[in-house]
């Protein structure tokens, strides 16, 4: 089986959901950029406040501060039978760093989902504008359609950022981002493509098949 692993996918591909159950299914810890930098800035180690300077004035973390923070993590008894990185490294430069820092990955889990679908998923996100109880208008909708199921509210929120034409360019931006970074793990024979089409532990069996194939 292989654990030491990072979750690479687009705003709604499910990489979260997916990261999270295969940590509870392996045991192993799933680490998001954001969690280790508050973690290490509660710690007060030397990163952390260094990492807590940046985020103080708003500024984004260098890469070589954020390195050094996820190797850190990394160091920790609980990584010993792997863990999955989430939303790190976004750069090749982040990739390169972590490579330089001698932190080798086992695989590299692409989720892929066609980017229709994507914009599908995202533009019909919303929320009861009561209880705030979340739902989907395809995927999820109320049972009555515009009555909120907890609480019967009629009124509903939309993310302003959940609009087509956002999310159109945030997934445009991830791809012209990411794309170096795929390249570069597929030379490595360490990127793995997930089909992200599908119900959520359909997908997560896709993801424990591929890694209990092993590397290759
Ligand atoms: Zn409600």
């Amino acid at each position: 089986m292989l654990t030491r692993l990072m979750m690479l996918g687009p705003p709604g591909a499910g990489k979260g959901t997916q990261a999270q159950l295969l940590s509870n299914k392996l045991g192993i810890p799933q680490i998001s950029t954001g969690d280790m930098l508050r973690a290490a800035k509660a710690a007060g180690t030397e990163l952390g406040k260094k990492a807590a300077e940046y985020m103080s004035r708003g500024d984004l973390v260098p890469d070589e501060v954020v390195v050094g923070i996820v190797k850190d993590r990394l160091a920790e008894d609980d990584t010993a039978d792997g863990f999955i990185l989430d939303g790190f490294p976004r750069t090749l430069v982040q990739a390169e760093a972590l490579a330089d820092a001698q932190v080798s990955l086992d695989a590299v889990i692409d989720v892929v989902v066609p980017e229709e679908l994507l914009i599908e998923r995202i533009t019909g996100r919303m929320s009861c504008a009561s209880c705030k109880q979340v739902y989907h208008k395809t995927f999820n909708p109320p049972e009555t359609e515009g009555v909120c199921d907890k609480c019967g509210h009629t009124e509903f929120n939309v993310r302003a950022d959940d609009t087509r034409e956002v999310v159109v360019s945030r997934l445009g931006s991830y791809r012209a981002k990411t794309e170096p970074l795929r390249t570069y793990y597929a030379d490595q024979g360490l990127l793995k493509e997930v089909d992200g089409v599908g119900e959520v532990d359909e997908v997560q069996a896709r993801v424990l098949a591929l890694l209990s194939e092993g590397k290759g």
